[in-house]
């Protein structure tokens, strides 16, 4: 686990320098979906304190079994009746990616009296199986759900197309970008500092494209068996 990290750890680091940025500006997220609980308390032991889930049963079980002090991400499709295993538990939800959601997440949030940190997922890769809204729409429907009372709207994520390819890796994560760059001009007083985009096979490439969170799960924990 500790040489898994320190592995990530050097990747991380080589990425911000070729790019002239700070370290500090990248926050790793571990993706620790489908692993046991066991496997959480070990890189905790290591020092990680972001962990990332994608099922929401299986966070609300890791939270109740896990130290207080750990920041739990929730990165996956979220139907709205799980609504209440998520919202509370996560301090950043990434992947609200439906109309439909944002308002159900808002009006959940005020009837508890909470306002989640959420990111608006893009699908720029425009792959069908992937969710999220359109890259042509994603600026105007940040902006509507911005206006939702009960989020905190905290920027954009994105999924890269699953290939070898580096150049339709690097053009999905500047579309995001160029997203971020629409929505700021259209609203300059809109937070939209995060862009939540790199996992194991290409987190430099979107670390040297702007990304300020990467959610990185097989280089940390080894492939998953699902
Ligand atoms: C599983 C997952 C990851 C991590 O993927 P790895 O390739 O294992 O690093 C990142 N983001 C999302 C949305 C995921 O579902």
């Amino acid at each position: 686990m500790r040489a898994a990290i320190e592995r990530v750890e050097a990747r991380i680091e080589a990425a911000c320098q070729r790019s002239g940025r700070n370290r500090n500006t990248v926050k790793l997220v571990a993706v620790s979906k489908t692993f046991p609980v066991e496997t959480v308390a070990k890189a905790y032991a290591a020092g990680l304190r972001i962990f990332g889930e994608n099922r929401p049963q299986e966070l609300k079980n890791k939270v109740l079994a896990l130290p207080d002090d750990i920041e739990w991400h929730f990165i996956g499709h979220l139907q709205t009746n799980k609504i209440k295993y998520v919202a509370g538990k996560a301090q950043l939800i990434h992947s609200v990616d439906s109309m439909h959601l944002a308002q159900a997440l808002s009006a959940f949030a005020q009837s508890r009296d909470i306002k989640p940190e959420v990111l608006v997922q893009v699908n720029t890769s425009a792959e069908a199986s992937k969710h999220g809204f359109g890259p042509d729409e994603a600026a105007e429907r940040f902006l509507e759900i911005n206006e939702l009372p009960g989020l905190q709207v905290k920027g954009l994520m994105t999924m890269a197309p699953f290939t070898d390819d580096e150049t339709s890796v690097r053009a999905a994560f500047r579309k995001l970008r160029a997203i971020q760059s629409a929505i700021l001009q259209q609203a300059p007083r809109a937070l939209c500092a995060e862009l939540s985009m790199g996992m194991s096979g290409d987190f430099e490439i979107a670390i040297e494209e702007g990304s300020t969170i990467i959610r990185v799960g097989t280089a940390l924990f080894g492939s998953r068996g699902r």
